[in-house]
């Protein structure tokens, strides 16, 4: 079979919900944790390391009966900065934007220092600064002060170590 019959295959057009592209090898895995897609009954389709003309290589989620609201495509888009998100309803795109890393986000990561006021405080919800260091996207705890590499903390909170 060839790449691009494959390719055709795995993007199986889906009724209603929300096409994730251009996702970064290996983050697909870390989205799907994230969000426990597997945990939930909806139909997904995901391709794994999948060809592509501007990346190299991407993943690609395709998800029914999900549209994700503000604060989770915040989440999503410290996964996968550069990926786009198209909205499906009844197999015709009718949304298409491309996620943003945003500058902070609320809530959805835990911080990797354990002597953080959020592991002992109830009421702190943990909350991150969010920059690019030579490419890198780097994760600043509003609490301790601390400052961790993206991977840090996807690794402490048990999501895959990728760069
Ligand atoms: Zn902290």
């Amino acid at each position: 079979m060839s790449e691009t019959t494959n390719d055709k295959l795995l993007v199986e057009a889906i009724a209603n919900g929300t096409v994730i592209d251009h996702i970064a090898p290996g983050q697909a895995m870390n989205i799907l944790r994230l969000f426990n897609f597997l945990g939930k009954h909806n139909h997904i389709t995901v391709g794994f390391n999948l060809r592509s003309s501007d990346m190299g290589y991407k993943d690609i989620i395709k998800i029914s009966d999900v549209t994700f609201s503000p604060s989770e495509t915040e989440q999503l888009a410290i996964l996968a900065p550069d990926a786009t998100v198209n909205s499906i309803q009844d197999f015709k795109v009718v949304d298409k934007y491309n996620l943003r890393l945003p500058s902070e986000i609320k809530g959805a990561f835990n911080c990797p220092n354990s002597n953080c006021i959020t592991h002992v405080e109830k009421g702190a919800t943990p909350r991150f600064r969010i920059f690019k260091d030579e490419g890198k996207v780097m994760m600043r705890c509003h609490y301790c002060e601390r400052v961790f590499a993206r991977k840090v903390v996807l690794s402490h909170n048990d999501l895959a170590n990728i760069k």
